[in-house]
């Protein structure tokens, strides 16, 4: 409601709605709900389906508490309904609950407000509303949500079947002066892909069109993705319907569109429309703008101070935004982005007294024969259209010690997981299975729920009886019920086994090692020690700032790469930074909160003398950032690059156009061909991302000084902020756009250099001929592709996979984009996939979040999966520590003249490599013992 002060000591006052109901008291059992004579259209299901004046928003809400809609509701006086108050047993309803003014001093504010969708009955040309078969994708996400009001079924509305030919339109609303909407969404060609494989699965006959303008498939897999779509035979149209119309009597939807391939205007019927709605910003973004104090821009989104160079602080300091906020974003840049404001509001709090809330938990006594509850989740549909959940509970309550079965809807949900504690404490079980998705993502979220009770974690087991049956068996469901048995049949043989475990506890180093010194580096390390760590930068390059600072001008701001550079490295050594120059990494060892890294004077260990401080050649840290960046594809000998002299790559161009070459001036016509070296059917089969801005940007430079430019297409895939402005500007300038090659046509432009000079020629069929365009220069537009030596060195000392594009491999491409398998370790810019400057500084900052986040803490808890000796029967070989990676393995002399195998719990990662070399048995893996191996086997073979 209002904001007062500055960065580092902000006075803001938080208007608190009613609820109505207690949360801590609610049990979420649903009573208020069903005795509630209020019915009104539910706001999740987009009005697909309905709810009463109190209920829970959706399934898996957090907190899952209900809350009354005081509007909806009859209230209490004067016609006394009142029925959810007599009804509720945990007397949790309070009518008179007031709403609340919090007052709250804060150094920092972080703007998340997300956005909104563009209501396409304002593009009336599409029908929406007025015609029954024509949704909205958010509508069609509801209706093959396994939640959703029809159970994932998509049934037109006028004849309640399954669409046997479905249009979805991409941009409605988006890239449109007419609807002042100005730039592209960025997430609906990929969600419209994802929805295309969803219906293909559920639907495998039905027909699906995508109707287009360009594809923007630029993200980490997403090519790869959208190929998937189009092999499963989904056809993509570049066109956008300029019509529909309805069928009166049949209700079918009619199509009318030009195809942009050919010129030709066609018809299409279909049963059903799926309009992409354009994002648009929240409808709260300007009076919020006005409490903050905070500028917003033309489109109506959050202003940043510099899309380019600072795309997470605002207009004011102290004020900071990320996600959807400033413009449209997808999950993982959101996501990376939020953590990048975390970093940045840090700043503002390093000297503030941040206290853990701490609650004593009593561990439970799990002592006893095992007493085990299988908890089985239908996780929507995605497992329970296919395996059958109730032969699963009958078979599953017939296993030994397994004395309690239940199965819920979404077993993570916040009431779900209540409901697991609610049955551990009453059946006063000591075992634990959930059969569900996969451990990888769920895993803990069990295992904290147990936790919070007492429950040792490590007395549970996962089945994975989603990614293992239900999916890989979709059309097999009597195989896939059988497997599914099987697997909780051996997770139930295997918990009976289980040990409890204690977690390590280490202490924490507060030092860090970024390895990369171009923007992302410098802006993680910048980052961090503003937050107060003691930061080392290496670089094995002799001078900071890579590529950034050899571009013309950066888009949107149209400033010098060099300018840019400058002004970062300068705040860089500003601060408490040791740079480090010419200096690469030579080994890790070591483990989350204690690293130790050894560095030596780059150009190939023992190629010079290390001529390092020695107190520079070993360095102690709790956490290593890699922004060791990407590399430009080589074009050699594609497009006559290397043969003809005209023939240059886009750093080049860049180059000369950064220093004004005088090649450019004999220049009056140049072709910019795009995605050399990406998007092959083999090989780099992914979009670089960052080249269609960048040649867009260099088209527009090169018409300011008179030049002809044509450029050479597979789509453009613009999507940053501003991009969308530049590209209209682009061809505004006279820029030509010819299309190659969309979904293999067999066109693609070919470089020749004979009698009449350098030209691009290229068959076009829709315009039935061959285009000849004359050039003095052409330029390739060069993909990014991982640095394999780097990369694949540093995979090998810190043990960091790598995603089949060669590229580090991030933990989770949604959830952890910076965050990598090895805990301590994380990935920031161009060595994770190609990004923007925008989108690498942006990492940089969420990966310096991770690292302040983990090591604030004094102290490290660490997984106690480890390997164990039983020195008994060890030989003392040493075989085991020969293959261990990490180094955990030493062999000592116990006693005179007798060696054993001690394992480093700290450095030991729990692979197992160890355990099968061992010639007496002697090593052993906790938490993944012979015995509960055997176990899970006779399960599975009895
Ligand atoms: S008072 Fe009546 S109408 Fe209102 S939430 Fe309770 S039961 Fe529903
Ligand atoms: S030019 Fe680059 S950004 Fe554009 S589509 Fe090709 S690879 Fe993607």
């Amino acid at each position: 409601m209002k904001v007062e002060g500055k960065a580092g000591d902000f006075f803001v006052e938080v208007q608190t709605h009613a609820r109505y109901v207690n949360i801590s008291q609610c049990t979420a059992c649903g009573d208020c709900s069903k005795v509630c004579p209020i019915v009104k259209p539910n706001e999740f299901d987009l009005g697909l389906a309905s709810r009463k004046a109190i209920f829970t928003p959706y399934n898996q809400a957090v907190p899952s508490a209900y809350v009354r809609a005081k509007e909806d509701c009859l209230g209490d006086v004067p016609i006394a309904c009142g029925k959810c108050i007599d009804a509720c047993k945990s007397k949790c309803i309070d009518f008179d609950e007031p709403e609340q003014m919090l007052s709250l001093n804060v150094g920092a504010i972080v703007v998340s407000t997300g956005v909104e969708y563009y209501d396409p009955r304002e593009a009336s040309e599409y029908g929406y509303t007025r015609f029954e078969n024509v949704v909205t994708s958010f509508e069609l996400e509801r209706l093959l949500d396994a939640s959703s009001p029809t159970h994932g079924e998509l049934l037109t509305f006028s004849t309640k079947k399954p669409p046997e030919r479905i249009a979805m339109i991409q941009c409605v609303g988006s890239r449109n002066m007419k609807a002042d909407i100005n730039y592209c969404s960025r997430i609906c060609c990929m969600n419209s892909i994802k929805d295309t494989l969803v219906i293909r699965e559920h639907y495998p006959d039905a027909e699906i069109m995508v109707f287009y303008i360009d594809i923007r498939a630029f993200g980490k897999g997403f090519e790869e993705f959208y190929r998937r779509s189009l092999a499963a035979g989904v056809i993509y149209i570049k066109g956008k319907p300029s019509k529909i119309t309805e069928n009166k009597k049949t209700k079918e939807i009619i199509l009318s569109y030009e195809d942009q391939l050919n010129g030709e205007i066609k018809h299409e019927v279909v049963d059903m429309a799926v309009l992409s709605s354009a994002m648009i910003p929240n409808q709260s973004a300007r009076a919020l703008s006005m409490i903050l104090g905070i500028e917003l821009d033309r489109d109506g989104f959050f202003k940043e101070k510099d899309p380019c160079v600072d795309p997470l602080e605002s207009t004011k300091e102290g004020i900071y935004l990320c996600g959807c906020s400033t413009t449209p974003k997808d999950i993982t840049d959101s996501i990376a982005e939020s953590c990048g404001a975390a970093a940045k509001a840090g700043v503002h709090m390093s000297d503030a007294a941040v206290e853990e809330k701490k609650t004593e938990i009593t561990e439970l006594d799990l002592s006893g024969s095992p007493r085990i509850g299988v908890f089985l989740c239908h996780c929507g549909l995605n497992i329970s259209a296919v395996v059958s959940i109730n032969e699963l509970r009958e078979y599953a309550s017939r296993l030994p010690d397994v004395v309690i079965v239940d199965d819920y809807l979404f077993a993570c949900a916040e009431s779900m997981q209540k409901k697991i504690q609610d049955a551990v404490i009453e059946h006063k079980l000591n075992r634990v299975v959930v059969a569900a998705c996969t451990p990888k993502t769920h895993e803990p979220v069990f295992q904290e729920t147990l936790a919070k009770i007492g429950f040792n974690p490590y007395l549970f087991d996962m089945a994975n009886i989603r990614n293992q049956c239900s999916w890989v068996h979709q059309k097999e469901p009597a195989a896939a019920t059988v497997k599914s048995k099987e697997i909780i049949k051996m997770s139930a043989a295997r918990v009976r086994h289980l040990l409890p475990l204690a977690p390590k506890i280490l202490s924490v180093r507060r030092e860090v090692l970024v390895v990369g010194g171009g923007i992302t580096g410098i802006q993680a390390a910048i980052d961090l020690a503003n937050r107060g760590f003691k930061v080392f930068l290496v670089e094995k390059q002799q001078g900071l700032g890579g590529r950034a600072g050899n571009l013309a001008n950066v888009y949107p701001s149209n400033r010098p790469g060099k300018e840019l550079m400058e002004k970062k490295i300068r705040e860089l050594y500003n601060k408490a930074v040791t740079v480090l120059t010419g200096v690469e990494i030579k080994d890790v060892r070591g483990y989350v909160g204690n690293f130790e890294v050894e560095l030596v004077r780059s150009g190939g260990i023992g190629a010079q003398d290390n001529d390092l401080a020695d107190e520079l050649r070993t360095l102690g840290v709790g956490s290593i950032i890699l922004a060791i960046g990407a590399e430009l594809f080589d074009p050699m000998k594609k497009f006559g690059f290397g043969e003809y002299p005209g023939v240059f790559t886009s750093m080049q161009l860049e180059d000369m156009l950064a220093q004004d070459s005088d090649k450019l001036k004999n220049m009056k016509s140049v072709a910019i061909i795009q995605c050399v070296g990406s998007r092959e059917e083999k090989g780099n089969t992914w979009c670089s991302r960052y080249c269609c801005q960048s040649a867009i940007k260099q088209a527009i430079l090169l018409r300011n000084k008179g030049i002809d430019v044509t450029i050479f297409h597979r789509g453009i895939r613009i999507y940053s902020k501003g991009a969308e402005v530049m590209y209209r500007r682009a061809r505004e300038l006279g820029v030509l756009f010819i299309p190659y090659s969309e979904l293999a046509r067999g066109e693609v432009p070919e470089v020749i250099n004979q009698d009449q000079g350098l030209h691009v020629e290229m068959d076009y069929k829709a315009l039935n001929s061959r285009i000849i365009v004359p050039v003095d220069a052409v330029i390739l537009s060069v993909g990014m592709v991982p640095n394999a030596r780097e990369t694949d060195r540093l995979s090998d000392i810190l043990k960091i996979p790598k995603g089949p594009d060669s590229f580090f491999l991030e933990r989770h491409s949604k959830f952890g984009p910076v965050e990598t398998t090895v805990e301590g370790v994380f990935l920031a810019g161009c060595c994770q996939f190609p990004q923007d400057i925008g989108d690498s500084i942006s990492q940089g900052s969420a990966a310096a979040s991770k690292a302040a986040s983990l090591l604030s803490r004094d102290v490290m808890v660490l997984s106690p999966i480890t390997s164990v000796v039983d020195e008994q029967y060890c030989r003392g070989c040493g075989k085991c520590a020969e293959v261990c990676d990490f180094h955990a393995i030493s062999v000592v002399e116990k006693e005179i003249g007798i060696f054993v195998a001690r394992v480093n719990e700290a450095l030991c990662k729990g692979c197992g490599t160890c355990v099968p070399v061992c010639p007496t048995g002697a090593i052993d893996l906790k938490h993944f013992l012979d015995k509960q191996i055997k176990a899970q086997l006779a399960a599975l073979l009895g």
